[in-house]
């Protein structure tokens, strides 16, 4: 006696696609604090410049970007600004990343 396969079969079968899971949102880890070594201190004051169209503070708009900023490492705010910030508990202009300490950097 022989049977055809399809009498053990069902109906087709559709594939189901199942909804994709998706991870929820992990949020922000909080910046680690960074702490400069003591010779990286800065200097006091700041020289005055020429600066450059679209090289001037985000902040002033007058001096030169010539710090940068931890941890989010943006520079787009002058030395002064950033001290004033990080002083203040602020956060980057550009990110909204709480500043931990602020370094300055030379430029050409
Ligand atoms: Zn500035
Ligand atoms: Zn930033």
């Amino acid at each position: 006696m022989r049977r055809e396969w399809s009498d053990f079969l069902g109906p087709p079968r559709r594939a189901i696609s199942l909804p994709v899971s998706r991870p929820p949102l992990q949020p922000p880890t909080e910046p680690q604090p960074i702490s400069l070594p003591q010779h990286l201190k800065l200097p006091g004051t700041v020289p005055r410049t020429e600066v450059e169209e679209g090289e001037e503070c985000a902040v002033c708009m007058e001096m030169a970007k010539n710090a940068i900023l931890f941890p989010c490492g943006h520079q787009d705010l002058c030395i002064g600004c950033a001290e004033h910030i990080k002083n203040n508990g602020g956060t980057c202009p550009v990110c909204r990343h709480k500043i931990q300490a602020v370094q300055q950097v030379k430029r050409r």
